[in-house]
């Protein structure tokens, strides 16, 4: 039976062994993870599905992906992103502007480059020079508005990163769209193909109204990403600061390299997480997805309602990911 709305109870892993499974950060992933089985289920490479896959969010109206993102302090939309394969191939861009694909730039720096990161200018030219058009510098009419709203105050820090509740956290906080659909940060995804290899991706324009020039963990190998074939991949959302000074994702991939199962290896690194921030990890949310490499999918938060999305035979659901800090009123 296919299901697209939010699976019951706390199931939290998904065991697909010997078939190719797609696993994407937040609801963005559900159609983000459709774009992914189009290679997939035709018995594609993972690493073109994770292409494919958060191409699909770069394109959407999405507060945090893409150029109809929220912008930086000074108005300008910035975009981190990176790819990596089953051979530790790795590709990456951070700080590029009016490009409407970065996850395809950073496929090229992988590819087509001696280099595994550009950023800024250079990564620009090197996009153009590759044949991708430059997009008009312009703000979604939304992301005008939360950025007028912004303006009103100017807060030097950006407010808590994806939780969910408003009132608690600020106005930028992810919003429920006309359609019903969050508006959420950042798409990670990682897949396993028919072959059995793993490849993983992730794109986003950061946190809204950061200081110029600011790159989180996205972009950064091992902190936002990484996938080693024998073992398992992982990708992150949140506070990129917060990955970064962990390698967060790396870490969860050593930890199930350790035989953690991907739930135990990410709810380790959100412990560290937590560990280190102590009070002030009430306002920051991060959560780690991984799959290793029997298929087995798995997550960790800090805060209560994040979800990642899984695709593979038979099954297309959103999953409640557990946390370590609850909603107060639940
Ligand atoms: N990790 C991203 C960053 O810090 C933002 C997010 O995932 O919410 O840039």
């Amino acid at each position: 039976m296919l299901l697209s709305k939010v699976a019951e109870g706390k199931e939290t892993t998904a065991s697909v062994k010997g078939n190719p499974v797609v696993i994407s950060t937040w609801d963005a992933g559900l159609k983000a993870n459709k774009g992914a089985w189009e290679v997939l289920s035709k018995g594609g490479r993972a690493l073109d599905a994770v292409e494919k896959g958060v191409m699909v969010t770069e394109a959407s109206k999405n507060c945090c992906v893409g150029l109809q993102a929220n912008p930086d302090r000074d108005g300008f939309v910035t975009l981190d992103a990176c790819i990596m394969d089953e051979h530790f191939n790795c590709g990456s861009v951070a700080f590029l502007e009016r490009i409407k694909h970065p996850i395809s730039v950073a496929r090229r720096v992988m590819e087509k480059t001696p280099h595994v990161m550009l950023v800024g200018a250079g990564a620009q030219q090197f996009a153009v020079a590759e044949g991708f058009p430059l997009e008009e510098q312009k703000l979604s009419e939304e992301a005008q508005q939360n950025y007028n709203e912004w303006l009103k105050e100017s807060k030097y820090m950006p407010p808590a990163i994806n939780i969910e509740n408003k009132k608690e956290h600020g106005p930028f906080a992810p919003a429920k769209l006309s359609n019903g659909e969050w508006n959420h940060d950042t798409i990670g995804m990682v897949a396993m193909d028919t072959h059995g290899n793993l490849s993983g991706s992730c794109t986003t324009s950061g946190a809204g109204f950061k200081m110029r020039g600011r790159v989180g963990d996205s972009p950064i190998i091992g902190a936002g990403l990484f996938v080693d074939n024998e073992v398992g991949a992982c990708t992150a959302t949140g506070q990129g600061e917060d990955v970064i000074r962990v390698a967060g994702s790396h870490t969860v991939v050593e930890l199930m390299r350790q035989g953690l199962s991907p739930e135990a290896a990410c709810k380790n690194v959100i412990q560290r997480i937590i560990k280190i921030k102590k009070e002030k990890a009430n306002d920051i949310q991060v959560a780690f997805i991984a799959l290793n490499k029997n298929g087995q999918a798995g997550a960790y938060a800090i805060h209560e309602g994040f979800q990642y999305a899984i695709k593979a035979k038979g099954v297309e659901k959103l999953v409640n990911v557990k946390s370590i800090i609850k909603k107060k009123n639940a």
